[in-house]
């Protein structure tokens, strides 16, 4: 079966990584590092931003000024890069870590110039510390990081089947919406994925695919158009 995106960038939400034992749970990194593997091996080419929700959401963090709170969000996505890569490394994945935020000797700065070359040359890069800077997510950041390496698509890693109009957690009769353009989506008060990054996906007509993602396969299922709900992807 072909790839309908050869070159994607991948969310992973912080929320996915965290388990029961403590924030970080080592079933879902080995999960997602061996999905990473299948897609790759299939010829796919995969950047990667991880989410932090998993450690500390900047909202949450109510006692501190909120670009404190939001730095300490944005060092949680690193913390989960690190794991992120030593589980691909583990698996004999080659893997590049680059930060928005720099920490010399563990991770590069962003150079998307870099980035593209790694990824041709067949490296997963794992982008850290969301953009960098406060006040947006790590949606955006994936908006972002998948426009300056050349990736065709968005895909996030959900918990449930893709888009629905209600939230399919509490309302079982919600539907599920195949696909809607990204004005569509944002008029629909949609949140799957934050509304900045969907409005910056628009204006650069970059597809969105939001897919569940806890079982094995579907992150090559969704490279190949076969699983979830697509933003976009006209033409
Ligand atoms: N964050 C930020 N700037 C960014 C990306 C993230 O300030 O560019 C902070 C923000 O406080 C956010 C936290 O890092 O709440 C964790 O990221 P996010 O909530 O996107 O993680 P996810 O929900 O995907 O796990």
């Amino acid at each position: 079966m072909t790839l309908r995106w050869k070159r994607a960038l991948l969310k992973i939400s912080g929320e996915v990584l965290g388990g029961k034992e403590g924030p970080l749970d080592k079933g879902a990194f080995s999960f997602y590092a061996g999905e990473i593997g299948r897609a790759r091996a299939a010829g796919a080419e995969l950047a990667v931003v991880v989410g932090g929700g998993n450690v500390a959401r900047g909202a949450a963090l109510a006692f501190l000024p909120p670009t404190a709170g939001h730095t300490v969000g944005m060092l949680g996505t690193l913390l989960n890069a690190l794991v992120l890569r030593e589980f691909l490394l583990g698996q004999g994945i080659p893997a590049l870590l680059m930060s928005a935020l720099p920490v010399p000797g563990v991770a590069e700065p962003v150079d998307p110039w870099r980035a593209k070359e790694a990824l041709a040359a067949g490296a997963v890069t794992l982008f850290a510390a969301g953009t960098g800077d406060p006040y947006v997510t790590t949606d955006t950041a994936a908006v972002i990081r998948a426009l300056s390496v050349d990736a065709q698509v968005v895909l996030k890693a959900s918990k449930v089947p893709g888009l629905f109009d209600d939230d399919p957690l509490r309302n079982p009769q919600a539907k599920f919406l195949p696909r809607l353009s990204h004005a569509e989506y944002l008029a629909r008060g949609l949140r799957a994925m934050d509304g900045a990054a969907v409005a910056i996906a628009g204006e650069n007509r970059l597809p969105i695919v939001i897919f569940q993602a806890d079982a094995e396969g579907a992150l090559l299922a969704a490279l190949q158009g076969r699983r979830g709900s697509l933003i976009g992807g006209e033409g």
